[in-house]
């Protein structure tokens, strides 16, 4: 039997992922969760979801009586996720949460341990763990082909345009460009290079602070240091386009991402040619996968758990510090 999937927030991205659902071969939407009435009808014509695996915000606990539905991915703006996460793994579900999994490490860690104490999954929406020449490169780099890694750069941003959009608003967003973008070129950086920080330095621009209100960052330029010795250099912006770039060099070769990390095809080379893996639709391969992992408790190449979310948020906790203090900052 398929993996049953409700999604909560049918927004732009609950949307994308409710398409690419209908080519997955271990996953199937089963229900949907919203607060806005008019969605559930068009939804339940458009995808046959049957009233009874329908739900609102208010009567959304009562999922838990619902025999039809394995897990619920929560796809509303970031603030929100760990609300609605903690209340699914209340209801005995398992949770896929979008990213940033929640605002900060705390908020992060309180939802491993409701999900934990629940005795269900939880897996954070991280598409490009199952993108193919992503996992070429980090074939290549476990092999050793690219020999000892020793820098990464990541670039991640685009031009946030409606000043009036949640992902302005530090109360939803939870901050600006790092949690919605940024967060690609740290989380990346640990996936290519390897290796987990142990320092980050990092500084901030901001030219439009009508626009970027306090709180929400416009663009942010990050170090991190590696155990090895390696050292990753990145841009997290709003405010340019082009920027979805990861250059991932070490003693023996280099690999290269252009664009890395959007939804495709992702264009990729190395010192040995061209990647030539098929693009697939990441969301249907991403809930196949998780289908996978959720179902027969399969093992993915680059974790995709509750604590994999936690590790990016630490880093992002960090580099607000840096910011603030213009000081190194010592990851434990
Ligand atoms: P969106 O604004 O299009 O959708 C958000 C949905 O949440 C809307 O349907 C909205 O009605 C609902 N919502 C519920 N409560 C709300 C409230 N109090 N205020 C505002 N909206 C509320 O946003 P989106 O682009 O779909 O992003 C949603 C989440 O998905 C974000 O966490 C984002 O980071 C993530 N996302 C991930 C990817 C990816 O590639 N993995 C891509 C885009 C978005």
């Amino acid at each position: 039997p398929p993996l049953r999937v409700a999604i909560l927030g049918l927004g732009s991205y609950g949307t994308r992922v409710a398409e690419a659902m209908k080519d997955c071969k271990r996953a199937r939407l089963t229900g949907i969760v919203s607060g806005t009435p008019s969605k559930i009808t068009a939804w339940q014509q458009k995808y046959g979801i049957p009233e009874k695996n329908c739900y609102n915000y208010q009567n959304f606990d009562s999922i838990k009586d619902n025999p039809d539905i394995d897990v619920v991915y929560v796809i509303t703006p970031n603030s929100l996720h760990k609300d609605f996460s903690i209340r699914a793994a209340k209801a005995g579900k398992h949770v896929i949460c979008e990213k940033p999994m929640a605002i900060n490490a705390k908020e992060g860690q309180e939802m491993v341990a409701a999900c934990k104490k629940a005795n269900v999954k939880l897996l954070v929406g991280y598409r490009m763990h199952f993108e193919p020449k992503t996992l070429e490169i980090i074939r290549m780099r476990k092999d050793g082909e690219l020999g000892k890694i020793m820098f990464f750069q990541g670039l991640s941003g685009f031009v946030a345009g409606d000043p009036n959009q949640w992902r302005l608003n530090k109360a939803l967003a939870g901050g600006g460009a790092m949690m919605d973008i940024g967060i690609y070129s740290i989380n990346g950086a640990r996936y290519m290079v390897g290796e987990e920080p142990v320092w980050v330095t990092a500084q901030e621009t901001k030219t439009n602070p009508e626009k970027f209100k306090p709180g929400v960052d416009e663009t942010i330029q990050f170090q991190m240091g590696f155990p090895s010795g390696a050292v990753a250099s990145c841009l997290s912006t709003y405010n340019m386009n082009n920027l979805d770039r990861f250059f991932l060099n070490g003693s023996k070769g280099y690999a290269e991402l252009q664009p890395a990390t959007g939804y495709g095809p992702i264009k990729g080379k190395t010192n040995k040619g061209e990647l030539t893996q098929p693009h697939m639709t990441h969301q249907t391969v991403q809930m196949d996968e998780m289908a996978g992992i959720i179902l027969d408790g399969k093992q993915p190449i680059v974790p995709v758990d509750g604590e994999e979310g936690v590790r990016d948020l630490k880093i992002i906790d960090a580099i607000y510090e840096a910011v603030k203090t213009g000081k190194k900052v010592v990851l434990k």
